[in-house]
């Protein structure tokens, strides 16, 4: 091979940029992210052993050496996992266009979030050496019988070298060459304190040796411990805690751990956990969701999508198992039986685990809420089997508690004895969906109405259809049956006679023509003139929301508008003499206000030329 000067592309550079001219406090934890580097090129190692029939140097220990240097200011950072070759080098730690560099840059800057705490969430934490490194140079062989050894060096600037090696053994070396600032990670008992701190849960030992002396007693620093293996009597809080910060390189504690160990229905030993903060990666296809899948402790798939449905996505952890075949590859982890029964039990497990939260803390339930809520109820929406469970744990804003999550259960509670129905209303937001006129009657005579403005809420109602017995019924469709009218109500306001009323239904009718399919009266409204509602045989509004997300441009089917007799502007405009002008326009800005209130105006700022000439009539 022959020496090569390569260009890093755009984005590492600026990465590059930042981690090399930034004084972060919490430097240390470059050690962290090479370490789990280097412990994940030993996972990888360990498949291939397990797959291929030939690998290089098959007896070496699988193990990370650290060497400290004081006297030329390096840290060394060895292991024997599968290594890369120079193609591997370039591809790996040059070149790939890293969308991972960009999402991390973008949370750094735009965000303003901490570099330290996030570098490892994003694919590029290599690149953190350069918060300490003069210049860093990684020897390389891969396990591959059939490959020769390279290296690749770099300081920070635009480029790096690809250069022959000759290194001997299977594996990656990484030396570090201090900055003259950062000289103390080449002290053998501060790098012992940052791998105790740090790196203490890796599955491979650590060693951590002064260059020049003979390792005294070759132990490793940390404990190694598969945790989840572990009896949950053994292990205290902090445990948890530490292995989960480890774990994820979330900074944060956890939410939540779900320690599930079973023999039945199939074996299995697991850690899983909930993260305080839904992460910001967790909306976006780009992130690795996924569990870490150990078959007897051999790390099978680092991102194992198959062992719990798509909505539980926030959960992070482990799974092991005895049960897979030994040499189950990682295409056909999907298909196994096995797989299948592990997720059965693990969903049940997460969700009931839930379900004792919300039971045992509400406080902390509501946080769980508050970052998680939406994926529960994409769940609702996408996973009818788990239905059961779900409504169980969905929470609401209600008319009569805008400020709390309201459960199902708690609602029902509530309820009027006769009462025929769970009552929803759809919207945009909270705050004007409950000044809506769909909602007078409920009001008035004390019915509680659940306000689903998420836009994921139009596609849960396709699966939650009813609860505990009772169904769920849209106030603003006009077939929902109205429930009992409170006896206690004042008596009903003076009616404009049928004569008139039909007079004014048709000057409605005249004036927005096409607009509106039909125009009535209606007996449901009280504090509304009037209100938009779907003419017989449209689509639900649910399903109107639906299309509206799905299809650009979907125009709803025109709508009818009702009126309500009772209201006072309604039978003055009946009583207005005609022609008259102000009728018309007064007729245009109550078909306005519905549309808005609707969330179906496509241009608010029209009325307000209208509106002027209304009050200057007024004031007149
Ligand atoms: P991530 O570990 O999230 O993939 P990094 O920036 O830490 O991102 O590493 C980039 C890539 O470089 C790794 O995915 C791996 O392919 C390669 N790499 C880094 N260190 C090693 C190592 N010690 N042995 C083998 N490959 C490595
Ligand atoms: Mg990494």
């Amino acid at each position: 091979m022959t020496e090569q000067t390569l260009q890093f592309k755009a984005e590492i550079r600026q990465l590059l940029d930042i981690l090399i001219h930034s004084l972060y406090t919490e430097r240390e934890i470059f050690l962290r992210e090479l370490v789990s580097n280097a412990s994940d090129a030993l996972n990888r190692f360990q498949f291939e052993q397990i797959t291929q029939p030939a690998v290089r140097d098959a007896n070496a220990e699988l193990a990370i050496t650290l060497v400290c240097d004081p006297d030329n200011r390096t840290l060394t950072i060895r292991d024997t996992g599968i290594g890369m070759t120079e193609e591997e080098l370039i591809k790996s730690l040059g070149t790939i266009a890293h969308s991972g560099a960009r999402a991390f840059l973008e949370a750094a800057r735009e965000k303003g979030q901490n570099p330290t705490e996030i570098i490892g969430q994003f694919g590029v934490g290599f690149y953190s050496v350069f918060m300490v490194a003069e210049e860093v140079r990684v020897n390389s062989l891969s396990a591959r019988l059939d490959t020769q050894p390279a290296s690749w060096v770099a300081t920070g600037g635009d480029e790096y070298r690809i250069e022959p090696s000759t290194k001997a053994v299977r594996g990656t070396e990484i030396i570090v060459k201090l900055k003259e600032e950062a000289k103390e990670f080449s002290e053998f008992y501060r790098v012992r304190q940052i791998v105790k701190t740090h790196s203490d849960f890796v599955a491979f030992p650590i060693y951590v040796e002064e260059a020049g002396k003979p390792a005294e007693e070759n132990k490793p620093v940390n404990q190694q411990t598969a945790l989840w293996r572990k009896s949950a009597k053994e292990i205290s809080a902090e445990d948890y805690k530490n292995f989960y910060q480890q774990f994820t390189f979330d900074f944060q504690d956890p939410l939540l751990h779900i320690h599930y160990s079973a023999d039945a229905p199939v074996q299995v030993y697991s850690l899983l956990f909930v993260p305080s903060k839904a992460d910001p990666g967790l909306f976006s296809a780009r992130r690795e969701d996924g569990l870490k899948l150990y078959n007897r402790k051999v790390l099978i798939k680092d991102n194992t999508r198959d062992l719990l449905p798509e909505y539980l996505r926030f959960v992070r952890g482990v799974v092991d198992t005895e049960d897979l075949p030994l040499n189950v590859s990682r295409e056909s982890v999907q298909a196994n039986a096995v797989i299948h029964k592990l997720k059965q039990a693990l969903t049940r497990k997460v969700l009931r685990e839930l379900e004792d939260l919300a039971k045992s803390d509400s406080a902390k339930y509501e946080a769980f809420w508050n970052e998680f809520g939406v994926l529960i109820k994409e769940g609702l929406a996408t996973a009818p089997e788990d239905l059961s469970r779900l409504q169980g744990l969905a929470r609401f804003h209600t008319t009569t508690h805008l400020g709390e999550w309201v459960s199902l259960t708690s609602y029902k509670e509530r309820a009027k004895a006769e009462q025929p129905a769970i009552y929803y209303i759809l919207g945009d937001d909270q705050h004007s969906t409950v000044r809506s006129p769909h909602l007078d009657y409920f009001r008035k005579h004390g019915y509680e109405v659940l306000l689903l403005t998420d836009p994921v809420d139009a596609f849960l109602l396709s699966n939650l259809k009813e609860f505990d017995g009772l169904p769920l019924k849209n106030v603003a469709a006009s077939d929902t049956e109205l429930p009992a009218a409170n006896e206690a109500s004042e008596p009903e306001a003076e009616k404009l006679s049928d004569d008139a009323l039909a007079k004014l239904v048709a000057k409605f009718k005249a004036q927005l023509g096409e607009r509106v399919s039909n125009v009535r009266t209606t007996e449901r409204l009280s504090n509304s003139p009037a209100r938009l509602v779907d003419a017989e045989g449209s689509p639900s509004q649910d399903l109107q929301r639906i299309y509206r997300y799905m299809e650009r441009g979907y125009q709803a089917p025109a709508k009818v508008l009702e009126l309500n007799p009772s209201h006072s502007l309604v039978k003055q405009l009946a009583n207005l003499a005609e022609p008259n002008q102000l009728l018309d326009i007064c007729i245009e800005q109550i078909y306005d206000s519905a549309l808005l209130i609707e969330g179906l105006h496509p241009d608010p700022a029209n009325m307000i030329e209208r509106i002027q000439q209304i009050m200057t009539a007024a004031t007149q």
